[in-house]
């Protein structure tokens, strides 16, 4: 008899962003004449900087000359790429990160979500309310949680990030073993102070835990006295994993490149006590169960590091922080509450009502769609995400619109 993993069994629907569509279509099908404006997605809508197309049609070409062609290459990424990752995101911000250490990949939705199979099945682990939901989800199908109650899953710590704490999650009061954290965060759109930051890196080596450090969001900070990585703190290399993507980034949600930095003296522990390279086992895991991101797209991804590319890649950034600038600066004539917008593309509104019947307001009344709060985790109820990744002219009618309809 072949017997399912149960765990799958234990978890929820993926209801939000189905839910949304759902009520959009619905919405759309009574409405043919109304233009829906979409706030609410998390996907780039801009090409890809003029560089990486360039760089990626003469990797192209190159696949076409016998003597030029890649068959399979490196699991852990090409050279090229690595050195130019390790000197331009690390080494520039004084943060001692080697290209051995790079692993490159074609997702951070992907290595956040598989990285956990490389720690034993009963860590205690600890997640950010609201959060990304792979982080929660992959846990759940290596059966690391209990079961769902109260819009929450048993045996997880959840990392409360509310008006109170500034959507900053305080440190657990309990020992946890693998901490979760994102800045610039999705949803809420905030960024963390280095302060701020070294005291959760404390916390983890005084706590044996590890942090997974989601930066997918950094190409957004501005200010900056913020860190882009949390490498920039002291004492992180022992505890941290981080993730990257080249997805909002450089526009790679359709090209797919990104990648994680596991540190050579990051160290996990054996039932015994004994320390083990988190490097060795992420590398074996890597060059097991995956190929590696194609050459043309690698050639595409090193060419953001350019003096062009870098050019290009801050003024697509822009563009999206220019949207957000819009966003914030009319959702706070109208009186609403809000963080996030100004170092990313995410702006978290309080709206003084249910999440949904916010959701259901901006969309009947203004043809806008948002992305309800409450679809994060609890700590989401009574928010909304919206987002700064659709096109000028779009974001300046929603904003008008919503205008009209929440004067007060
Ligand atoms: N991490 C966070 C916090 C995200 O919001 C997303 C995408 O929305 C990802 C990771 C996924 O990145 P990728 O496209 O590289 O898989």
């Amino acid at each position: 008899m072949i017997s399912i993993n149960e765990n799958y069994l234990k978890l929820q629907s993926s209801y939000l962003f189905s839910e949304i569509a759902k009520r959009v279509s619905a919405f759309q099908d009574a409405n043919p004449d109304v233009k829906v404006i979409k706030l609410g997605i998390g996907d780039v809508t801009r090409a890809l900087p003029q560089s990486c197309i360039k760089a990626f049609h003469s990797a192209i070409d190159e696949m076409a000359g016998n003597s030029t062609f890649k068959g399979y290459g490196p699991e852990q990424g090409y050279p090229f790429l690595r050195e130019k990752i390790a000197e331009h995101d690390f080494q520039s911000r004084a943060a001692e990160i080697t290209p051995d250490e790079i692993f490159v990949s074609d997702g951070a939705k992907c290595d956040s979500g598989n990285i956990q199979e490389i720690f034993s099945s009963d860590i205690t682990i600890a997640v950010p309310d609201p959060v990304y939901p792979v982080y929660v989800d992959t846990n759940v199908m290596a059966g690391r949680t209990g079961k769902f109650s109260n819009g929450r899953y048993e045996k997880i710590v959840y990392l409360e990030s509310s008006e109170e704490n500034g959507f900053i999650p305080d440190l657990p009061k309990e020992p946890v073993d693998l901490i979760y954290l994102c800045f610039p965060n999705n949803p809420t759109g905030t960024t963390i102070t280095k302060s701020l930051l070294k005291t959760w890196v404390e916390f983890a080596r005084e706590n044996k835990a590890l942090i997974l450090y989601d930066a997918a969001y950094e190409a957004f900070i501005r200010d900056d006295s913020l860190p882009v990585s949390i490498y920039e703190i002291e004492g992180s290399r022992e505890v941290a994993i981080e993730f990257r993507s080249f997805s909002k980034t450089a526009g790679f949600t359709g090209t797919r490149c990104a990648y994680t930095v596991v540190p050579e003296s990051c160290i996990g522990y054996d039932s015994n006590g004994g320390k083990h390279s988190l490097h060795s086992l992420w590398n074996r895991r890597h060059t097991t169960k995956f190929n590696g991101v194609s050459y043309p797209v690698q050639r595409a991804a090193e060419a953001i590091y350019s003096e062009k590319g870098k050019i290009e890649v801050k003024n697509l950034n822009d563009y999206y922080l220019k949207n957000a600038g819009l966003i914030r600066q009319e959702i706070d004539k109208l009186g609403y509450k809000h963080v996030g917008g100004e170092n990313s593309p995410y702006i978290w509104v309080k709206c003084n009502m249910d999440s949904w019947k916010f959701f259901d307001l901006l969309l009947k009344k203004a043809g806008v769609v948002c992305t309800p709060g409450a679809g994060f985790g609890k700590c989401g109820q009574g928010f909304i995400r919206l987002s700064a990744f659709n096109n000028f002219e779009n974001v300046q009618k929603a904003m008008i619109r919503i205008g009209k309809i929440l004067n007060r």
